[in-house]
């Protein structure tokens, strides 16, 4: 039986009554069903299946996109750089293993496939995303970004000591030219071990001024390089979390006015957020801080801009959401799980502060929430498992990211299932290829318009762009929609509209002809 699948086409047309192509653009309509849970009177709960229908149009020319990234100098911000500079420029290295090529592994825009369908003699196709709706090329984005320290990124690939030696030499005249913009700095926010590494920050400290500045800095940025579109993401270093005030952050208006009289709960952060949507421009927030607090989403909402957030989910909390997934799917109870952490690069050095450490603890604590609570013949409601997670800074280990993990589980009569992983990987490795998607995915979603029977013209998507929580610790949704940590459910909400764009039903993996012959 030939179950080999096709994987390499580069373009993929779907055809029918709900899809039209033209130049310019693809629509689809597509009817969608959801199913709509009620509780009765007598506690038993109801399922009842509706229909809606939608109608999408996504425009197939990608934008000239521009990249601006905040904390551009540190360790994600230089591997993504050199990542993208290395592949544009096709350099090839030597390593202690022969020459070596590069690529963007680990990026979902660039090597992830889905499944399309099947063949008349039952074989799966799969195909690149990339071949369902065009996606901007790596090498055409434009890249810019800030920094408190004033290393160029060739300076700054060095001190992360991440790449080999033989790729950064070829990497450097590229990478000198590139200079980060002076970045906001606010002692308050950030570990006091950090200030010696400040040395290019914006001279006010006039919150208003450094929002204006900021969104110079984009405006000028777009005009240089005649920009269509501009994405910013976070991926400076983790802050403490701002408090949260009635009258301060708590709206819009209220988050523009503290910004006026540079109220002290302002963080940095939320101040490039802020610039950056008066810019028209989507803000992803990289790091678990409270950035977007209520004004800062209302601000989006009201200036129709995409924001993603929180802290990107790369590593360890990445594989807690598989296995936890795949154990309490299972029907297997997780009674603990343990990780120690060990790092020495700059991010790990801030967090040694307890204050920076409180909004990471938090993230890491939450990616298993939904998967506990979906099965509650297993748990108790408001029961989880121990969750513990250590994290401890040892220098010498620089990037490279060590984690152990426990996991107990009982299966069948309480029988003990003990399972104990070992992750070791560059830190930034794990990072830099979401950074890539998570800006040419932005820059797709916002091609995309829709509108349902009851509206007239095509609107955007909603800006709390919940369609990327893959890449996201605590995925930030829309009011009315749950919060998925379960990589698996959030891979499929990505598969499956890029599906409902071009008219395909989400995958159900039935297979119901064969089953049902
Ligand atoms: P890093 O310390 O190497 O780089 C951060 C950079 O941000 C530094 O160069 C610093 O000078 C700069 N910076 C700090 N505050 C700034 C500000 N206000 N404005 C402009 N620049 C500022 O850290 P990293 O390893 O590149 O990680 C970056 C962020 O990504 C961290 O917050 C980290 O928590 C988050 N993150 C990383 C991973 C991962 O690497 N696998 C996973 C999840 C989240």
């Amino acid at each position: 039986h030939d179950v080999s699948t096709v994987t390499r086409q580069k373009n993929c047309k779907v055809s029918g009554p709900h899809v039209s192509y033209t130049e310019n653009e693809v629509q689809a309509t597509l009817q969608l069903q959801r199913t709509l849970v009620h509780t009765l009177p007598d506690g038993s709960v109801e399922a009842r299946p509706e229909q809606l229908v939608y109608e999408f149009c996504t425009k197939l020319k990608p934008s000239k996109l521009g990249l601006m990234l905040v904390g551009w100098g540190g360790n994600n911000g230089s591997t993504v750089t050199a990542g993208i500079v290395a592949n544009r420029e096709d350099i090839s290295w030597e390593s202690c293993r022969g020459m070596e090529r590069p690529n963007l592994f680990g990026s979902l825009s660039q090597h992830g496939t889905l499944r399309l369908g099947i063949t008349a003699d039952g074989t799966d196709v799969f195909v690149p995303f990339k071949s369902l709706l065009p996606l901007v090329e790596p090498k055409d984005i434009v890249l810019s970004g800030w920094d408190i320290s004033g290393y160029n990124l060739a300076e700054a690939m060095d001190r992360a000591q991440i790449l080999e030696p033989d790729l950064k030499k070829k990497l450097r005249p590229y990478l000198a030219d590139m200079k980060p913009l002076p970045g906001i700095f606010d002692e308050q926010f950030i570990a006091k071990n950090q200030l010696p590494r400040a040395d290019n920050v914006i001279k006010t400290s006039d919150k208003a001024q450094q929002v204006e500045i900021i969104r110079q800095d984009i405006r000028k940025f777009k005009q240089q390089h005649q920009l269509d579109f501009v994405v910013v993401v976070w991926t400076a270093n983790s802050e403490r979390y701002s408090m949260e005030l009635a009258g301060v952050n708590d709206t819009a208006e209220n988050l523009l006015k503290a910004i006026s009289s540079s109220h002290k709960e302002v963080s940095p952060s939320t101040l490039y957020a802020v610039a950056s949507i008066l810019e028209g421009c989507p803000y992803v927030n990289g790091s678990p801080q409270n950035t977007f607090v209520p004004g800062c989403i209302q601000l989006a909402e009201e200036k129709q801009v995409f924001i993603v957030g929180d802290d990107f989910k790369s590593g360890q909390t990445k594989m807690k959401s598989v296995l936890v997934d795949y154990l309490v799917g299972s029907g297997m109870k997780v009674e603990s799980m343990v990780t120690y952490n060990h790092l020495g690069n700059n991010d790990m050095f801030q967090l040694t502060d307890g204050e920076m450490w409180k909004p990471k603890s938090a993230a890491k604590s939450r990616v298993i929430e939904d998967i506990v609570g979906s099965n509650g013949t297993l748990y108790k409601e408001d029961e989880m498992p121990d969750h513990v997670v250590v994290v401890r800074y040892v220098p010498s280990y620089g990037d490279s990211k060590s984690d152990v993990s426990e996991y107990v589980t009982r299966t069948f009569m309480n029988c003990p299932y003990r399972m104990v992983m070992y992750n070791n990987c560059l830190d930034s490795a794990l990072c830099a290829p979401l950074i890539l998607d998570l800006a040419i995915f932005t820059e797709l979603f916002h091609r995309v318009s829709y509108r349902t029977l009851d509206m007239k013209d095509f609107v955007p998507m909603y800006p709390v762009l919940s369609a990327l929580s893959f890449y996201m610790k605590i995925p930030r949704t829309p009011l009315g929609e749950p919060h998925v940590n379960a990589l698996q459910r959030q891979r499929a909400c990505m598969e499956n509209l890029f599906r409902a764009l071009v008219g395909l039903n989400g995958e159900d993996n039935l297979f119901l002809q064969t089953k049902f012959p």
